[in-house]
């Protein structure tokens, strides 16, 4: 491949062979070395900023600085490679998370910036839906007592078979001893 510089000249731009310094007719000496091109487009390259890891060829190198960096949901923020992960999880205003109120049946699905407008504007629904699941609780651990009352029972119950026996094999033991040491 020819390099060249371009030199001005006072009629206009001119075109300097670097090995002979002669002048070159940009029509007839200088043509596109399109198979000099595509081995440089194949140069395998690492990516310039600093804490990404991604290499590949100088092709593909603008196609990824428009990735590299940035949080996949377009939120604006910029993120490394390592931390797009917690980004997402705990900050990025795009990313889809599940209304807070969620265990207590809202079962919306939205983008984390509009929870707060959510939030704002489902209050009577969210008091609403946290009131029936209290009461539902409150059921539940009135059910949960009685078990755990009947359990406590019936546990008493098998403790006083217990000693019953015990007290039995103890005595039958030592009538077995006693006729022993009286034959
Ligand atoms: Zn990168
Ligand atoms: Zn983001
Ligand atoms: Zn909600």
């Amino acid at each position: 491949m020819v390099e060249f510089s371009p030199r001005q000249r006072s009629q206009g731009q001119f075109l300097t062979c670097p090995f002979d310094r002669q002048d070159l007719d940009p029509v007839r000496d200088v043509f596109p070395d399109t198979a000099t091109e595509r081995k440089i487009l194949t140069l395998a390259i690492r990516c310039p900023r600093e804490g990404c890891e991604w290499t590949g060829e100088l092709r593909n190198k603008e196609e990824h600085l428009t990735q590299c960096g940035t949080c996949p949901n377009n939120c604006g923020h910029s993120v490394s490679r390592e931390t797009v992960l917690t980004h997402i999880r705990d900050e990025c205003p795009l990313a889809v998370v599940s209304c807070p109120y969620t265990r207590v049946g809202c079962d919306t699905v939205i983008q984390r910036q509009t929870v707060e407008p959510h939030l704002q504007n489902g209050l009577n629904l969210h008091l609403n839906l946290a009131c029936l699941k209290l009461n539902e609780t409150i059921v539940e651990l009135e059910e949960t007592k009685r078990q755990l009352q009947t359990t406590r029972l019936q546990l008493d119950r098998t403790k006083e078979e217990l000693d019953k026996t015990t007290f039995i094999w103890k005595i039958s033991g030592f009538s077995g001893i006693f006729t022993q040491a009286i034959a």
